[in-house]
């Protein structure tokens, strides 16, 4: 595995104005003076500065790069390889400023871009989507071959502007030393566009929408609870979207419940639109029932950061199952585990996940080429598991996860 890399990042309380560190997931920030509780958000992804050492006289030129951190999947007539990256890539095309971000130290604290930022922002003229391509072809390399597809579910993306200066030569401000890039002789860093730096992170109260009351979450959530009106509150843009959300019945008290992103898709090119159709499509050797013809088939994705491996053996094991009792449209009294994985990335693996049961193997490729899925409705789903001594268990799908590996998980 790369080195993985949690920045921590420097900030103000948005009500008291108090200085506040806090991890690069964090999302519900909590003051430690004022303890007022808000949830952060950006307009579209977030944008941080590196810290600069350059001397105080020096002009900053701001370079951007996006960082990637999540699971890159990809399909080969085989099978579906996954790893896990943490990368960095320039977000302007230059052959004059290093190509990626480079091992930075952990111990750097990153700052949110706002109005105030002084210095020259470069603006990015790569697309994310643009340099996913990249990130293939540097670590492709290692995953089954003639790959058919790709999938890059980011649990983390975001611009972060590294500070450089010139003087007769390039340097890196976090640094404060010459880069080892292309000589700037013949290069003209003002023919680059720039643009102002009119971001601003938001704060958003932590009320219930609905009733007014405080709404609950771990710091890296993406939903937030209400407990008083049971309702569930997702964040789009600079507001909070109620989003539907069930129970399965548990039998055990003891149960931890898992939350999975349940994903009505719209599936062209292939008949899979019931639990019958499922049955073909994955040679499940069951005889059809009647009435699953009118299950509808969902796709299942963990709602949570785990390792690809797992996320690929869970989004396999939990579709295939198609559980369909009826939900208690409850929030789970007992323990259940963070929801960080936004439903937005677990659309980008419906493919992938199809790859995953797709029988027979040799029409993979035609299939992969041919099929197109879309995200139609989705629904939080509870799942119970029950904690035995290493292991949480699902007894209807009969799958393990070890405790320490949702532990590790955490860190991704
Ligand atoms: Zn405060
Ligand atoms: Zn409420």
């Amino acid at each position: 595995m790369e080195a993985i890399i949690n920045f921590l990042i420097e900030h103000q309380c948005p009500q008291c104005g108090a200085p506040a560190i806090m991890e690069e997931t964090e999302r519900l920030f909590v003051c430690k003076f004022c303890r007022v509780r808000s949830y952060l958000v950006a307009s579209d992804v977030f944008r941080y500065i590196l810290p600069s050492k350059a001397p105080e006289s020096k002009e900053l030129l701001y370079f951007p790069y996006w960082r990637f951190k999540g699971m890159l999947f990809s399909c080969a007539g085989n099978g579906v390889g996954h790893k896990f990256v943490d990368v960095s890539h320039q977000a302007v095309s230059s052959h004059v400023f290093p190509v990626t971000l480079g091992l930075r130290s952990q111990a750097l604290k990153l700052k949110f871009v706002t109005p105030e930022t002084e210095g020259r922002f470069l603006k990015p003229t790569q697309s994310l989507a643009g340099i996913e391509q990249c990130f293939d072809d540097r670590f492709g390399k290692t995953l089954p071959k003639p790959v058919l597809h790709h999938a890059h579910i980011g649990e983390t993306i975001s611009l972060i502007y590294a500070p450089f200066y010139i003087e007769n030569r390039l340097y890196d401000g976090v640094l404060n030393s010459p880069t080892a890039g292309a000589s700037i002789d013949d290069f003209d860093i003002d023919q680059l566009p720039a643009e102002n730096p009119h971001w601003r992170i938001h704060f958003m109260a932590t009320l219930c929408p609905n009733c007014g009351w405080d709404l609950d979450g771990e710091r890296d959530s993406l939903v937030l609870l209400c407990k008083n009106c049971t309702s569930a509150w997702y964040p789009v843009g600079k507001r909070l979207k109620q989003i539907k959300f069930g129970k399965h019945p548990a039998g055990d008290s003891d149960a931890i419940y898992l939350p999975f992103w349940r994903i009505r898709p719209k599936i062209k090119g292939l008949d899979l639109q019931t639990y019958s159709d499922l049955i073909k499509v994955a040679n499940i050797p069951k005889v059809v029932q009647p009435g699953w013809e009118n299950i509808g088939f969902r796709f299942w994705v963990p709602a949570f950061k785990v390792r690809p491996k797992i996320f690929m053996q869970l989004s396999k094991n939990m579709t295939l199952a198609q559980f369909n009792p009826d939900l208690a449209v409850e929030l789970p009294e007992n323990r259940h585990y963070r929801i960080n994985l936004p439903v937005t990335e677990a659309n980008q693996s419906l493919k992938v996940n199809l790859a995953s049961f797709f029988r027979p193997k040799n029409r993979l490729a035609d299939i992969l080429h041919t099929v197109n899925i879309t995200a139609q409705s989705f629904m939080l789903v509870y799942v119970p598991f029950i904690e035995k001594h290493h292991e949480y268990i699902q007894p209807d799908l009969k799958f393990a996860i070890n405790k320490n590996i949702l532990t590790l998980s955490e860190h991704l």
